[in-house]
């Protein structure tokens, strides 16, 4: 073949396929378009998942019927001037390329009326063949109404997915965006099927029961954070309601939907040993930044954009979620079915947490009600927070450990747990995990403080590993030297331990170190600075007492004083509970002295 220019048909459909993938790429770029244009009321209807039929309805500007034809041409922008604009967007749109992208792949009718003018104009476009602009009535805003997309494009079609999938992916795109603009109205419907309308009152947390459900939207916790022209607000999941997967977490930045964002990396370190491996936090954060700070010329669905200062932007996301965390942290209660001897329910509660019984509600005194933060007292900096339920009862906490009250030891059971008395009832707590958080955090402090006491060994311990984890252990030599540890390879696939970190005097070096090889072969490569509060994490599991060890009452009470000067007393490093309350009330409700249930 020889080198030719491609008909300009050809051109636009490979442009289209960058900003239409699917119907829901389409419900995005117009609803964005109508956000742009300032509507206040936003109404989406689809036929057959959105393949036949995308109708946009707003009430915003309005396009001047002289512009209608303008408005389909790609490159053609109400939005953009010259170059340097491209770098303080303040509008969703820009590239002027969404509805010439639509008119090439569909049947495309504009119809719209901006408040000025008498009468609307109505401008068809087919497989990219602009119509002539017609005078019609209308209301003033507009509405662009997409017939059988993909009709000219037969290829695309094929990779469409099941009609659920794709009105799933509509039905999380509007509720996304209802929920960043919850002062605009919206509604969405699939024939008489309404699947989404909001307010538009401004209230956020209404519009979060549409994307989690009621009980989860109750649930989440609220973030509001402000630093040097840097703004977050939105919501954030306690640590005891997770999925198994990062697609419940949505960042906006500056009000547009961005995928795969570093913040999404800042939310997880917020985090950190307070979640189980493999577990993740639901999310619906807003940032708001000077526009001039992010680039959003990244890609044609603007789905990604770059950072001036990201480490600012990280750290500014990551520090803001973390102290909400802890600022609601709360002890898992147990379920009341668990206590009601069809332990298999109640165990799944406890471990499913949100969904299960009145336990793990947070910021739920069932005495008082629910707690409310007073936000304008809430600290900025990790000092204490003021929280008040409606019965006037005001409770000061402490952000970092307040929710584990003084304990009065009353015992050890089965070897494994501690058992304790504080002022709200009884406290049940896992002498391995507890210990595994206390001595995570004496390593850790030790370790930012850059100085880890090491004891030598009288008789330096020789360990033999397999060739596999010798090789895994050699990477981490630098790492655990600096914890305090001093290993040298000692011949082939051997190492000799010298010292140890003194903190585990006395504990078995060989355990330590055939620790850190257990599950690195799953591991999935850690992230650098993560690398190193993951060796301590699991040099502390492995090290720190087992269930089935007795304890001396000194040793019961001096563990259960370490848990309480801990900063995260309430989940050992790998983000299991350390404890379990029965609350007096619950204890109450059982024995049926208060409202049986
Ligand atoms: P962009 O949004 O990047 O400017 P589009 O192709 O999406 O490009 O839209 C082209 C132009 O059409 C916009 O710049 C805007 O002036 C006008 N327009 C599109 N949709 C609407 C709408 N719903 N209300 C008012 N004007 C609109
Ligand atoms: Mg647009």
């Amino acid at each position: 073949m020889t080198i030719h220019i491609l008909p300009p048909e050809v051109a636009s459909q490979i442009a289209a396929g960058e900003v239409v993938e699917r119907p829901a790429s389409v419900v995005k770029e117009l609803v964005e378009n109508a956000l742009d244009a300032g509507a206040k009321t936003i109404s989406v209807e689809i036929g057959g998942a959105g393949r036949t039929l995308i109708r946009v309805a707003d009430d915003g500007a309005g396009i001047p019927a002289d512009e209608l034809p303008l408005a389909v041409e790609r490159h053609a922008t109400s939005k953009l001037l010259s170059a340097d604009d491209l770098f303080r967007i303040a509008t969703l749109g820009f590239r002027g390329e969404a509805l010439a992208s639509i008119g090439s792949v569909s049947r495309l009718t504009i119809t719209s009326r901006p408040a000025d003018a008498p009468v609307g104009a109505r401008l068809r476009v087919e497989g990219g063949k602009i119509g002539r602009v017609e005078a019609v009535g209308a209301p003033v805003g507009t509405l662009v109404e997409v017939s059988d997309l993909f009709y000219n494009v037969p290829a695309r079609l094929k990779f469409l997915k099941q009609d659920v999938t794709e009105r799933r992916a509509i039905d999380a795109l509007l509720t996304r965006y209802a929920l960043a603009y919850p002062s605009v109205r919206f509604k969405l419907s699939e024939g008489s099927s309404l699947s989404l309308q909001t307010a538009g009152d401004g209230d956020r947390r209404a519009i979060l029961a549409a994307l989690y459900g009621v009980e989860t939207a109750r649930q989440m916790l609220e973030v509001t954070s402000e630093e040097e022209g840097l703004k977050l607000s939105g919501f954030i999941s306690p640590v005891a309601l997770t999925r198994s997967n990062r697609k419940e977490i949505t960042f906006f930045i500056n009000g547009r939907w961005v995928q795969d964002t570093p913040l999404t990396q800042a939310l997880l370190q917020a985090y950190h040993t307070l979640l189980m491996v493999g577990r993740y936090p639901l999310a619906a954060l807003f940032l708001e930044m000077p526009p001039e700070e992010v680039d959003v010329n990244v890609h044609p669905a603007k789905a990604e954009v770059r950072f001036r200062n990201p480490d600012r932007v990280f750290s500014f996301v990551q520090r803001s979620a973390r102290r909400t965390i802890l600022a609601f942290a709360p002890v898992p209660q147990v379920a009341t079915q668990a206590l009601w001897g069809r332990s298999d329910e109640g165990r799944q509660a406890v471990e499913r947490g949100p969904q299960g019984d009145a336990a793990w509600i947070l910021g739920h005194d069932a005495d008082r009600g629910p707690l409310t933060v007073d936000r304008t007292q809430m600290p900025e900096d990790g000092s204490p927070a003021t929280v008040s339920g409606p019965s006037s009862t005001v409770i000061t906490q402490q952000p970092m450990s307040s929710n584990i009250p003084l304990l009065r030891l009353i015992g050890q059971v089965g070897a494994a747990y501690l058992v304790a008395e504080g002022p709200d009832g009884l406290y049940l707590i896992d002498q391995h995990a507890a210990h595994e958080r206390v001595l995570f955090e004496k390593l850790m402090a030790q370790h930012d403080q850059k100085h880890i006491p090491s004891q030598a060994l009288l008789t330096p311990v020789v360990v033999e590993l397999s060739p596999a984890s010798a090789r895994l252990i050699e990477g981490q030599l630098a790492v655990l030297n600096h914890f305090g540890f001093e290993v040298e390879p000692f011949g082939q696939n051997a190492f000799q331990v010298r010292a140890v970190p003194a903190l585990f005097a006395g504990s078995d070096p060989a355990a330590a170190l055939r620790a850190l090889v257990e599950d690195f072969e799953e591991d999935e490569t850690p992230l650098q600075n993560e690398i190193e509060a993951k060796v301590a994490g699991r040099v502390c599991k492995r090290l720190a007492v087992k269930a089935g060890q007795v304890l001396s009452p000194e040793e019961q009470r001096a563990l259960l004083n370490e848990l309480e000067a801990c900063a995260s007393p309430r989940t050992c490093p790998h983000g299991r509970p350390t404890m379990i309350h029965l609350s007096v009330e619950l204890l109450e409700r059982q024995f049926g002295r208060k409202g049986a249930r």
